[in-house]
């Protein structure tokens, strides 16, 4: 985070690092090795018995009671037991009630009087990261699936740092959706979106492509209020989490058994938990992404950034008042120095500007956010050329920033398109997590709120059933996330993404004049690119995939066109077949998410030849007996 901005960029967090080797605390004084021993012997234990949370939980399911965590040492139950851990101890456990409003729990310093008590809990749910997507799953877990749900994230009771904005009619059917109130939780809304792609294909640069589609920008802080459940517990700190490997991390960092994972926190504390979803964005250390086996290696993210701020303007805003500007394409604005000109041609940026209503000081000025944003780049585009294309824009458009009224300096860093989450993974990802951003916008809130009801319900129901196992419960997950459907989908859109990298701004000025001309359904259908979200019907399949393709290549200049020709063979060669898997059905379908359950040990091999073998042992044995 930079001093007074917003960075959207999730980075490694170094600073969770455990600080105290030696446990101290009444008869108990563990190093990190004992501790280790003993937590390997609670598992062992905890292995061994037969109901899916039996010896681990001291509470009744259901959300109330995990009061146990609030500013104390968190022990897996069967580590305290096997610790010796007092009666008292755990009688005041029990007794914890629920309480009235969410519970933020700061990490007791190690020392810290009391901190050190052996206590014992466990959720059902550990949500690592406090994003959107984070404290939405959280919240649907908790409160629609009675899931006890812990959500953990150092910065979970700040204010989330993005700026979002959304197509209306998306947040619409979430609405109807989720039956959240979500619609009190937008801001300023527009009824409109200009764009402007002229200054090539004889477009005069003036002209204004007005989409009669209505745009909003969430009331972010709203959209958090809401998003708040008394019944998840939100622990505020960062977890060290690291994958090494499949379902391998640095450092026993998390380690999963039969029953469910076991989180270190910080202090020598851990944290019992059924499953773990990662939410903690796109940048994730915890979750793999890899192909899955059998299938070709994706394009390495493009990356999406974009320098903006609010201020206030005095006189002419140049955009109009009651529309949303999602593009400004034109470079006219640079002129003036033919290289810097050039550079805009060749790594093409544009404004996306958000006019928020009048000044409250009465002074007549407007109110406006700006943001000059490369839509998708690899290596991604310079903050600095971004800043310095956005002042030079709008002093080239008449549009003064009155000195002093810059707030809400955002740094936005989005990276787009790259794996798929590994299959097989324990930890269930989700958001950014789970590579959720549109690989061709950039675009992820509404895909993700759309999924999160599917998701919650995956593992609601696995962790409701008598015979829950976590890896299976992961796998439905991540199918709900990326069924072989969705990835076919995905797979169009992110050839989409890496054709886009590829063409100037002429290029994309053409590209996106004839995207926008083709019926509203086919294009609002393309961005939003989540099942259940408008238009989304005209791209599920493979047919409706090539028909839009078709329809946009008739709409766009022929010599784009035939960079799109030209394109998709290049990225056939380089990339494999899942362009062509997602416009044929030639080539099957991407793989599945799925889980089975181990073969048993007698199941191993050829087992008739091996009861064979035994029998005629045994045959043996008799025969020399007698
Ligand atoms: C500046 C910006 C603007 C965007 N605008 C839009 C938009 O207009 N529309 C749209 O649809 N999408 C937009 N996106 C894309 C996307 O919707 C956002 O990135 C979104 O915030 C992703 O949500 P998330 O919850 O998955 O991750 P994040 O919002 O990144 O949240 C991750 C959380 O995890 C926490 N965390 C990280 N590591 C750990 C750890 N080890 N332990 C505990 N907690 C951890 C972080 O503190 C953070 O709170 C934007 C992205 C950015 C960066």
């Amino acid at each position: 985070m930079l001093s007074g901005s917003s960075l959207g960029v999730v980075a490694p967090l170094a600073s969770a690092k455990r600080s105290s080797p030696v446990w101290h605390g009444g008869s108990l004084a563990l190093s990190r090795p004992a501790a280790s021993a003993l937590l390997k012997r609670a598992e062992a234990i905890t292995s061994s018995r037969s109901g899916p949370s039996e010896g681990l939980s001291l509470r009744t399911n259901g959300g109330g009671g995990v009061g146990g965590i609030a500013g104390r040492v968190l022990w897996p139950a069967s580590l305290a037991v096997a610790a010796g851990a007092s009666r008292r101890c755990r009688r005041w456990m029990c007794r914890r009630q629920p309480r009235a409003r969410p519970t933020v729990v700061h990490a007791a310093p190690p020392g810290t009087p009391g901190a050190d008590a052996p206590q014992v809990d466990e959720v059902d749910v550990a949500v690592v990261g406090a994003g959107p997507a984070g404290t939405l799953l959280a919240y649907l877990l908790a409160e629609k699936h009675g899931k006890s749900v812990c959500l953990i994230d150092r910065n979970a009771g700040k204010p989330w740092p993005n700026n979002y904005g959304v197509w209306q009619e998306e947040w619409d059917a979430l609405e109807a959706k989720l039956q959240l109130g979500l619609l009190d939780c937008l801001g300023t809304q527009w009824k409109v979106t200009d764009c402007y792609f002229g200054g090539s294909w004889e477009m005069p640069a003036e002209e204004c492509l007005r989409v009669d589609r209505a745009y909003a920008r969430v009331d972010r802080s709203k959209l958090k209020n809401k998003l708040q459940s008394p019944r998840v517990r939100i622990l505020e700190e960062s977890l060290n989490i690291e994958a090494l490997a499949t379902n391998v991390y640095a450092g026993d960092s998390l380690r999963h058994d039969a029953k469910g994972s076991t989180l270190a926190l910080s202090g020598d504390r851990y944290l019992r938990a059924k499953m773990v979803v990662d939410a903690t964005g796109s940048e994730s250390r915890i979750t793999r992404r890899l192909p899955a086996a059998g299938e070709p290696p994706a394009p390495k993210p493009g990356f999406q950034i974009a320098y903006g701020f609010e201020c206030l303007v005095d006189g002419s805003t140049h955009y109009a008042l009651d529309a949303m500007t999602l593009f400004d394409y034109r470079t006219d604005h640079l002129s003036f120095d033919p290289e810097w000109e050039a550079r805009a041609e060749r790594d093409p940026t544009f404004m996306y500007a958000m006019p928020l209503g009048p000044a409250s000081d009465g002074s007549g000025a407007q109110r406006i956010f700006f943001e000059e944003t490369s839509l998708v780049a690899r290596p991604g585009v310079s903050f600095e050329e971004c800043k310095k294309r956005c002042f030079a824009r709008l002093k080239h458009l008449g549009v003064d920033v009155r000195p002093g009224t810059v707030t809400e300096e955002e740094f936005c860093y989005i990276p787009m398109g790259g794996p798929l989450p590994e299959p097989g993974q324990r930890v269930v990802a989700f958001g950014g997590a789970a590579v959720m951003v549109h690989p061709s916008t950039g675009y992820q809130l509404c895909r993700m709120m759309a999924a999160a009801s599917e998701v919650a319900g995956a593992l609601g129901s696995a962790l409701g059933s008598a015979d829950f196992t976590p890896d299976a419960a992961a796998a439905a997950a991540y199918t709900a996330i990326w069924s072989p459907s969705n990835q076919a989908q995905r797979d169009f859109a992110v050839f989409g993404g890496e054709f886009l990298m590829t063409l100037d701004v002429a290029g994309l000025r053409g590209w996106f004049d004839g995207f926008f001309r083709l019926p509203e359904p086919l294009w609002a259908g393309f961005l939003a690119g989540w099942p259940s979200l408008p238009g989304n019907d005209n791209h599920e399949s493979w047919l409706a995939r090539i028909t839009f393709g078709v329809q946009l290549l008739t709409r766009i200049p022929w010599q784009v066109a035939l960079r799109l020709v030209g394109g998709i063979a290049q990225y056939t060669i380089t990339y494999g077949i899942p362009l062509v898997r997602s416009v044929t059905p030639l080539l099957g379908e991407p793989p599945e998410y799925s889980w089975a359950a181990p073969v048993p040990a007698e199941e191993v091999g050829d087992p008739v030849a091996k009861r064979e073998a035994r029998a005629m042992m045994a045959a043996g044995r008799d025969a020399k007996a007698s």
